[in-house]
């Protein structure tokens, strides 16, 4: 063992890596523990498919991925230099921590019980980091990240695994006193679940980062495609880290993918709004059921049993065949994150709810 040890790198002893919610293969279970998408991706996806040239993957895919920035520039009204695609949503937030944030001039600041990566990426890139507490209401307090030293703030709207949403409104009134030549990232994985996007805000406030992904309402998580929105030499910078590390991060196949789904609005538009009115009814019904539910603008909804420890409300939806997530952290012990699913999904989930508690 210690041989082995040796062949390591000396920082390799400092990580301490990400750890994804579970894809068991044991048995079958209704998956909903990582805010996978229960409705398949647009069906002008699936046609593609069926008639893709084969041949097209002997050449490597466009380093800058200019159509699929161009479509999502034009969807979300924006430039294409304006427009950073990545693989995965996990991929641009790497870059960007590389790209905008070091400790010289002060700690990244984020919400205290949001995504969990965000300390894994400031210890990989030995950024300092402080976690700044949630409001009462188990929202983003941005008050908290004002009046103290920072090189750069990250929340998640809206945020996970709490499901909170903050406005616009207020987000624009924060970064008026926010310092302008720190970077702040909204990070938007959850934001067409109801959420308020503040991609037109970019225009306004040059320090403005946005990360969005293709795995949650546009249903690719598999594909593993995410973007960035923001002024063009933030983009410019990611461009750089990109290139310092994988030339090719968003193959052939995800490029063309994407560009088809961001463009079937319609399609996208009805299983999210079937998402949304899923999530209030199930709200409802737990909350009638005597669990406490956190309001949620997300794909998901942060809940607790009271008198149930949360790992116990994991492990026994787990033995009737149900995965959610638990958060084995100080202060959300309590809580299960429970993603939402089919409308029948809920249902059967409801009748576990009833026997099981
Ligand atoms: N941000 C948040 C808040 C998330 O919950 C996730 C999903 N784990 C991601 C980003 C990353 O998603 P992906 O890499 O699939 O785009």
């Amino acid at each position: 063992m210690e041989s082995e040890n040796n062949m390591l790198s000396a920082r390799m002893k400092e990580l301490t890596p990400y750890v994804p919610g579970e894809q068991p293969r044991d048995r079958r279970y209704l998956k909903l523990n990582t805010n996978e998408n229960p409705y398949p991706p647009s069906p002008r996806i699936k046609a593609f498919l069926e008639g893709f040239d084969i041949d097209t993957l002997r050449l490597y895919s466009d380093p800058l991925s200019r159509d699929l920035r161009e479509r999502i520039a034009s969807r979300y009204q924006v430039a294409e230099e304006e427009v950073f695609v990545s693989n995965g949503s996990d991929e641009a937030l790497s870059f960007c921590f590389y790209a905008f944030f070091d400790s010289e001039r002060g700690p990244l600041l984020f919400p205290e019980f949001t995504y969990s990566f965000y300390p894994v990426y400031c210890d990989f890139y030995h950024i300092a980091y402080e976690r700044i507490p949630l409001d009462g209401e188990y929202g983003v307090n941005l008050e908290g990240f004002l009046g103290r030293p920072s090189c750069g703030v990250i929340f998640a709207n809206p945020n996970a695994p709490t499901g909170h949403g903050l406005t616009v409104d207020r987000i624009r009134a924060w970064l008026k006193r926010y310092p302008a030549d720190r970077v702040v990232i909204v990070d938007e994985a959850y934001v067409d679940f109801g959420g308020e996007s503040a991609v037109g805000l970019v225009r306004e406030f040059p320090n403005l980062v946005i990360v969005q992904t293709f795995s949650k309402s546009f249903s690719l998580a598999g594909l593993r495609l995410g973007f960035v929105i923001a002024r063009a030499p933030l983009v410019e910078a990611l461009f750089t880290v990109k290139d310092s590390f994988n030339s090719y991060p968003t193959d052939t196949l995800s490029q063309k993918i994407g560009a088809i789904a961001v463009s079937d609005t319609a399609y996208y538009a009805d299983i999210t709004r079937t998402i949304v009115e899923t999530r209030e009814r199930f709200t409802a019904q737990a909350a009638a059921l005597g669990w406490q539910v956190l309001p949620s603008k997300a794909n998901f909804v942060f809940a607790s049993r009271p008198g149930v420890a949360g790992d116990e409300v994991y492990r026994r939806l787990k033995e009737r065949g149900i995965l959610v997530r638990h958060f084995d952290v100080d202060g959300i012990r309590d809580f299960v994150r429970i993603t939402i699913g089919r409308s029948e999904d809920m249902d059967r989930l409801l009748t576990e709810m009833k026997e099981a508690f």
